[in-house]
């Protein structure tokens, strides 16, 4: 028997008893048992998803300003650091043509991996 059907067969004894005060109070006890109940239920579900970061967060690994699972040695697949890090949501980045960087579809964060070439060097006033 549950804590919930103890409560409901104490609240028929006082019943049976004719206690209005011992049913009051027995009403609270199940109202209580049932928010206690929902708690319990929400912090199950807090731990499964803390577990499943934890978990998650085992299997990545960050370079070049993104996040890389370990699984993928070739670097094919880069991650977004901002949106891992601030709301723990993996969301593959998309490459730029030139593979040179890529850009986040969620944040828009741009990401480069090499760096940028030079195209044309500065004029110098001051050289020669
Ligand atoms: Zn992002």
């Amino acid at each position: 028997m549950g804590v919930l059907d103890s409560a409901k067969a104490a609240f028929e004894l006082a019943k049976k008893v004719g206690s209005i005060d011992l049913q009051k109070q027995l009403i609270e006890v199940q109202e209580k048992i049932l928010e206690l109940q929902q708690e319990n239920s929400d912090l199950k579900e807090k731990i499964k998803k803390l577990e499943d970061l934890s978990e998650l967060e085992k299997t990545i690994v960050a370079d070049k300003n993104a996040y890389w699972k370990k699984t993928d040695e070739k670097k094919q697949e880069p991650y977004c650091t901002a949106c891992f890090d601030s709301k723990k949501q993996l969301i593959r980045l998309h490459w730029y043509s030139s593979r040179e960087g890529a850009k986040c579809p969620v944040c828009d964060a741009p990401v480069l991996f090499a760096e940028p070439r030079v195209h044309q060097q500065p004029f110098n006033l001051y050289d020669d």
